[in-house]
């Protein structure tokens, strides 16, 4: 599931603190635990293989973007 973040920081271009959005990709428990059960426990092999690549490479989606001048960070 992607979600827009937004958070208050420092931007080196505006030289002040602006909010900055980024997308995310949120894990869906539901969707994953509900597919888990479905196939007999096979999807929660899949289910650690998303967790691991997540705690290997983080969360992904796109950098942080200052939503007044629009410089990436
Ligand atoms: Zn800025």
């Amino acid at each position: 599931m992607l979600v827009v973040e937004n958070k208050l920081f420092p931007c080196p271009h505006c030289n002040r603190p602006t909010i900055h959005a980024a997308n995310r990709h949120r894990i869906h428990w539901v969707k994953h635990l509900t597919l888990t059960l479905c196939t007999c426990g096979c999807w929660g092999f899949v289910l650690v293989l998303v967790i691991l690549w997540r705690m290997l490479f983080g969360a992904g989606g796109s950098k942080w973007v200052c939503t007044v001048c629009g410089s990436v960070k």
